[in-house]
Formats: structure tokens, sequence, C-alpha cells
């Protein structure tokens, strides 16, 4: 805080601090964090440890972002439906072990898949599938190869692009995979929820997505199988004076010399005054109407494009524990992935009897009222395929529904070649402000980390 202070104390800013014109209490911190998900919070922590103060605005009650664990009402029991697993990387790991957090192996308790065309209800063999997707092992060693032609983009943290990018690296996923015979990784893929627009996703962000560590580490999660652990861990280290839940931002504004953010909570109205802003929440025009956008990044914010995801969990399904039952495009060239709007599969809880999860992905936006019912349809199909019956008495219930739109942020072909994520990083600093988030990065926590250790950190504790 001594810059800030300080400069308190100068006469030319006498006039800045009071012209906020608001009755809200005023906060004084070294950095504020707009955004509580996975690259918000590691920030902020981060931060803390380097011994700055912070203040972490998130609009909802609790931080983790794209992080959902369900609790059985009646045991407690988690079950995650949102973020599953973690890498098993340093950073990460450094992380965790900050937080006193125990995380063990992702080696998930599912023994079994199961397909179907949810379209129609009908059921797929599992022979038919692999069939269709082709041999896992060997579309992955063939990956690894194709990974390691583009090592400036599968292994480097943000988007440093050489002069020229080979146009494969354009080709439509889907395209991509029938060159290079990667058939056998979309039944992994497409139990994720990349499912719905994988196959014309540009090979060049499955690149960046799908990288190196991703694929060759044993992924990590919270031993509970509880990851909201992890952010109730943060919180509490960050303590209830830098976090600030619930949160509407009504206004940022960023002065030559500090940033001012008004945002109320359920207690009242706030102003945050700090030396740095962190950025973390997509860059989208219509998600920034309270920031003071510039030019620069009107213009390079408006090309970017992003799919909708949702996440919910299904009571009294009838499934069983150990079985996953997965959305199969039956049609030529598909590699199984259905095209359009869909859920990914049906995804059994180890604790929860009866109770399975469903992740929707679509090319467009939904109302929650449409994905909700597009999800029941499917799985009224599928119980009804796979003869399955709700427990007694029950029917199936659909609840903890949310949406993580936007997701997945690409921008078109020409703004790539056109030097757009050049522009994109000379923005880093700029007006007192640092982005970080998936759009700067990809949609991994782990690599957001890294980002945010790499290309962040040091420049925010110079500035
Ligand atoms: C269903 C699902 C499963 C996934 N599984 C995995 C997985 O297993 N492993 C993995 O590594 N990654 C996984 N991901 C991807 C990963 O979650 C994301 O890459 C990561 O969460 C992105 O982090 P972020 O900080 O960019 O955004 P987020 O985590 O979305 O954080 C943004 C935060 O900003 C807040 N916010 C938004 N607008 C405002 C505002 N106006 N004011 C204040 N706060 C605001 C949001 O509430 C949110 O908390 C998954 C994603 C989804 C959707």
């Amino acid at each position: 805080m001594r810059c800030i202070s300080s400069l308190l104390l100068l006469p030319s800013l006498a006039f800045a601090i009071p012209s906020t014109n608001h009755h809200g209490r005023v906060i004084f911190k070294d950095v504020v964090v707009v955004g509580g998900g996975a690259s918000g919070t590691y920030a902020a922590i981060r931060l803390a440890q380097e011994n700055k103060t912070v203040a972490v605005i998130e609009r909802n009650d609790r931080l983790g972002g794209q992080v959902n664990t369900y609790k059985d009402p009646k045991t407690g029991a988690p079950f995650d439906h949102g973020v599953m697993v973690y890498g098993n990387d340093t950073i990460s790991n450094n992380f965790f072990s900050y937080l006193g957090v125990k995380m063990a192996r992702f080696s998930g308790h599912i023994k079994s898949n199961a397909y179907a065309d949810f379209s129609t209800g009908k059921i797929i063999s599992a022979a038919t599938a692999m069939n269709m997707t082709g041999n896992y092992l060997t579309a992955l060693g063939s990956w690894r190869a194709q990974l390691d032609k583009y090592l400036w983009l599968s292994n480097e943290t943000g988007f440093h692009l050489p002069e020229t990018i080979p146009d494969e690296l354009f080709l439509p996923f889907g395209e991509y995979s029938a060159k290079y015979n990667l058939g056998g990784l979309m039944a992994l893929l497409a139990t994720t929820v990349q499912n719905g627009y994988l196959l014309q996703t540009p090979t060049f962000y499955m690149m960046k997505w799908l990288n190196i560590n991703q694929s060759a580490l044993k992924g990590i999660s919270q031993a509970d199988g509880n990851n909201q652990a992890i952010y109730d861990a943060a919180q509490a280290k960050l303590g209830e004076d830098s976090v600030f839940l619930n949160s509407t931002i009504q206004r940022i504004t960023r002065f030559e010399d500090f940033v001012e953010i008004v945002f109320s909570t359920p207690s009242g109205e706030h102003i945050v005054i700090a030396d740095q802003l962190v950025m973390s929440i997509p860059p989208k025009l219509e998600t920034l109407d309270f920031l003071d956008v510039s030019k620069h990044e009107h213009k390079l914010f408006k090309q970017f494009s992003s799919k909708f995801i949702y996440t919910t969990v299904l009571l009294n399904t009838g499934l069983s524990s150990e079985q996953v039952i997965q959305n199969f495009n039956p049609q030529k060239g598909t590699f199984g992935i259905p095209y359009s709007a869909a859920t990914a599969a049906f995804s059994p809880s180890q604790h929860i009897s009866s109770a399975a999860f469903a992740q929707y992905a679509s090319p467009y936006s939904q109302t929650e009222d449409e994905v909700k019912a597009n999800i029941f349809a499917d799985f009224e199909r599928v119980q009804k395929a796979f003869n399955l019956t709700s427990p007694h008495g029950t029917k199936p219930i659909l609840t903890d529904f949310y949406s993580h739109s936007p997701y997945f942020f690409t921008v078109p072909e020409e703004s790539i070649r056109g030097g757009f994520y050049n522009k994109l990083n000379s923005l880093q600093g700029k007006h007192r402000t640092w982005w970080t988030g998936a759009a700067f990065e990809s949609q991994d926590s782990a690599g957001l980390w890294l980002f945010t250790e790499k290309e962040l950190l040091p420049r925010i504790l110079k500035a």
C-alpha cells in the first residue's frame, strides 16, 4: 500500500478521490482482482504470498468459478460436476499444499462406458463405438507427435506466435483428426464439455487446450471429491477483508495513478482504490459494461467468440454408480461426437446413490429452461433405452444447474494471422490493468495458473 497511501498525500490527487461522489466504505489495496474463479483466486493468493494487499471482487456467493460441488442434503456427501481434475504439476501442487487441501490421484470409480445416440435413444454397442473412433493409444501417440510439431503453441504459456502459422492448424479438428488418425481420442474427449462443437473447433485452439502437460500427466483432485474445498480454503487464507462475494460492480475507472472500483454487496456500497487491477473475468464487451474500456481494448475484445456450457445434477436416475452413459453420434465421419447442442454424458456419483451429472455444450446461447428441458428429454430417452428405473416412489429430478457461459474463446483465422494475439499481449500493464483467464491461455486450471505465474506475477510485482 505504500504507493497509494503516499499518492493520497499529493495535491494532484486530492480532487480525484472525492470525484467518486459515493458514500461507500473506501478500502485501499495494492491490487484489486475482478473475478474469483480459477485464475483470479490463484492470482490473489500468490500476490498475498508476496506481501501485497489484495481485494477479490466476485459476483457469486463463493470463490471457484467453474467448480461446482453438489452436496447431498442428507449425508453431506460431495459430488463434483464442474471442474473435476487438476494437473499434477509443481505449481498446482504448491498451491494446494499452501492451502492445506488434501489432494489425491483422480482415478475415478467408473468401470465401463455405455453408448447411445441421445437424440434418438438408440443404444450403440461398445464394439461399434470403438470401430467408429479407433484405438485410443494409437490416437494418443499420434496426437503427441502433432503437439511436438507445434511446441510454441502446445507447450508454451499464452499465445506467442510465429509470423507464419501453418495452414493445417486452421483445419477444423474433425478434418485434422481424420488426417492424422486421432479418432481414438474422441471417446475420451466426448465425455467432456467440448462435446457439441469439437469437430468444428480450429485445430489451433485444440492444440492449446489439449496440451502436452494435460495429456502426459495423471491428474489429481480433492481427496473427497469436493473441489470446492480448494476455493473455500483460499477464501479463508485471503481473509474476510479481502474477499467480497455477491458483488455487483457499478464502475471501474482507471486513473493515471490508481484504479477505482465502485461496487455493492448485500452489506452496502464499497469503493476499492488500488495500485493495480487484475481482470480475470471473460473479456467480452457485453460483460464489461462497467469498465472504462479503451479503444484498443474494444477493438480486440469485440473479435472474441465463445461457446455456451452448462452443468447440472440429476437425482433418482436409476443409473449404476459404475457406468457412464455417453452420447454417441452414429453418423459417419463424426467419430461419435454429437454435432450440435447436446448433453455429453450421464456420469454417476460414487457416493450419492442414483445421482449423476450432465454437462451440456452448445455453439449458441440457450435459456436455462431450454437447456434443462433438453437434458431432461435426453435423459428420458436414455432411461427408456437402458430400462432404468428410478428408485421406488421417486422421479428423476434436475438440480444444481449452472451456466458457465461464455466459454472457450476464439477469434477468426484472419485475426490470428493479422497479429491479434500480439496486440492482446500488448494490453498487459496498460492502464494499470493485467488480464488473465481462459481467453488469454486456455480452459485449463493448471495452464491458467502457470500463465499467471510466468507471464503476470513478475510484471505485477515490478509495476
Ligand atoms: C463443466 C466444466 C468442467 C471443467 N472441468 C475442468 C477440469 O476438470 N479441469 C480443468 O483444469 N479445467 C476444467 N474446466 C475449465 C476450467 O474450469 C476453466 O478453464 C477455468 O475455470 C477458467 O478460469 P477463469 O478464471 O478464466 O474463469 P472462471 O473460473 O469462470 O472465473 C471467472 C470468475 O469471475 C466471476 N465473474 C464473472 N463476471 C463477474 C463480474 N461482473 N463481477 C465479479 N465477478 C465476476 C465468475 O463468477 C467467476 O467466479 C471445466 C470447465 C467447465 C465449464
